[in-house]
């Protein structure tokens, strides 16, 4: 049986799909941006003619790929199969892995998309070779996922992982949850633009924004607004990373893992920039410090690719 696996990143607005080998070498790519408002089947069609054609320009057919691992932006039923909900395509309840398996022969499994990221970097990437590992990705939101003798450990009700709502602030903003104070309120990229957009000197970042006719804050433009030496974007950027480092020494104290990995849009540009203060704080709060057994406390490494090459990963430890 070949050692092939096809693995797909499913966003909101865009998908991508690698072919890869069992290395993570990617063979073969291939992606879309999904139509707003279309049906589920057709941006399934979609999916699946990427798929063949990523496969295609590895000089393979669909036949050839083991398994098919695809990361979904919500909550999915792995036994089913099935997205249960994804409020950014518009899903709900469908039978993504039994629709394309049907068209391409090779089974499918789901993942939530930040758990298969994590996936890949404990796979390929910078959590290579670590028994307990904990994902922290920063982006719209805030999501997370442990990784226990090498696998994404899901919890009881297969709810874990659910590192954004931790509660850091008592009295603070309001979340996406409709609680206050957890660290997705605080400290995401849509908490760093409400804050930027919130203060009485005009951010650097909001002129960026018009100039390159953005209404998101996205990361290039933090990244962008940083360089600047932008005050207030300094001064929101370095709150964001103390929340950030708090959240971070808590799950330490929790779980003890070998490394944490931070993700996410801000730690793929700005690096070490975004991580080391993080770190810091975090290391503060240890309550058992670490100069021999040291806790590693990274940034993701695998890019672009790394929602679509965990999704590989994902096929590979599910067949
Ligand atoms: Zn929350």
């Amino acid at each position: 049986m070949s050692k092939i696996y096809a693995g797909v990143d499913l966003g909101g607005t865009s998908f991508i799909a690698v072919v890869a080998n069992r290395k993570g070498r990617v063979l073969g790519s291939a992606g879309n941006t999904t139509t707003p408002g279309a049906e589920p089947q057709a941006t399934i069609q979609q999916i699946g003619d990427c798929i063949v054609e990523a496969a295609k320009e590895a000089s393979l057919l669909p036949s050839h790929i083991r398994a098919i691992g695809i990361g979904a932006p919500g909550a999915v039923d792995l036994k089913r199969g099935i997205v249960v909900r994804a409020p950014n395509l518009g899903w709900s309840d469908v039978p993504l892995a039994s629709t394309l398996r049907k068209r391409l022969g090779p089974d499918v499994v789901l993942g939530n998309d930040v758990q298969v990221a994590i996936l890949g970097e404990h796979a390929y990437g910078a959590a290579r070779g670590t028994k307990r590992a904990v994902g922290i990705w920063v982006g719209t939101g805030i999501g997370g996922g442990l990784i226990a003798r090498g696998r994404i450990d899901r919890g009881f009700r297969g709810a874990a992982g659910e590192i954004g709502h931790m509660l850091i602030k008592e009295d603070g903003p309001v979340c996406s949850c409709g609680r206050r104070g957890c660290v997705e309120a605080l400290a995401s990229r849509t908490a760093i633009e409400r804050d930027v957009r919130a203060s009485e000197t005009e951010s650097a970042a909001l002129r960026i924004m018009k100039e390159r006719n953005k209404d998101r804050m996205t990361s290039s433009v933090i990244e962008r607004a940083l360089k600047e030496n932008d005050p207030v974007m300094t001064e929101v950027m370095a709150r964001a990373q103390h929340y950030l480092g708090l959240l971070a020494g808590n799950v330490v104290n929790l779980f003890d893992p070998e490394m944490i990995v931070i993700g996410g849009g801000i730690a793929q540009r700005l690096k070490e920039a975004f991580v080391a203060p993080i770190a810091e704080v975090a290391r503060s709060r240890f309550l058992r410090p670490d100069p021999e057994k040291r806790v590693q406390i990274v940034h993701a490494r695998l890019g672009d690719h790394s929602g679509a090459l965990g999704a590989c990963a994902l096929a590979r430890q599910m067949t």
